[in-house]
């Protein structure tokens, strides 16, 4: 019987593959960083190597998963199952990421960006339950928002509805992976949190 869910986070440092039961147990967490800095071909290997690695951690086999959620920390279109342009990972302009996932793992795939994902379980199960418009802010390898209203998450035309990563909050600031200068994400992502680290001790900064 198809009674299991598996979750799938494609991060800008690493992939983590979960399996869930229908009550959202979680019954195991495999994560991979052999991916980091590689081509998409090489990351599908890594999706299904962390996919592969949980349900065998679970004791659970493919033909029990009823489908699997997978989430790409970049711009995605969603309804397409397409990533759009992602400043820290050129590449991926415009792979056909759910599907090709999909054919490799044999599933029924969904994609979305991670904080959409995360706008849609923290209505669900956690911090918003209850509340039909909010907004949810994801601090990781970069910077997100997820926007819901009226209980939907809101996609925009082209699926990157709330994307402030890449909103200039210093005019002529740090430059960023995009290119301009003064992102929020120049400031308070993941990577911009070392880059200023590296700058401080690099000039003689103390450290532990
Ligand atoms: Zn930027």
């Amino acid at each position: 019987m198809k009674k299991y869910a598996v979750g799938i986070d494609v991060g800008g440092t690493k992939i983590a593959a979960g399996v869930l039961d229908s009550s959202m147990n979680m019954l195991s967490v495999h994560v991979t960083k052999e991916h980091a800095g590689q081509l998409p071909n090489e990351v599908v290997d890594s999706i299904e190597h962390a996919y592969l690695g949980a349900l065998s951690e679970a004791r659970i086999s493919p033909g029990e998963v009823a489908g699997v959620g997978l989430s790409f920390a970049g711009h995605t279109d969603g309804l397409h199952g397409v990533v759009l342009t992602n400043s820290n990972m050129p590449e991926w302009d415009g792979i056909p990421l759910r599907d090709i996932v999909s054919e490799r793992l044999n599933q029924h795939v969904i994609l979305d960006n991670d904080t959409n994902f995360g706008v849609v379980a923290e209505h669900r199960y956690g911090a918003a339950r209850g509340a039909g418009d909010f907004v949810y802010i994801t601090f990781s390898t970069g910077v997100g928002m997820g926007v819901m209203v009226g209980g939907k998450l809101y996609q925009g035309h082209a699926g990157t509805a709330g994307e402030i990563g890449h909103t200039v909050v210093a005019v002529d600031g740090r430059r960023c992976s995009c290119g301009k200068r003064g992102c929020l994400m120049a400031y308070a992502s993941g990577l911009a949190l070392r880059h200023r680290a590296l700058e401080r001790i690099q000039s003689g900064e103390e450290s532990t």
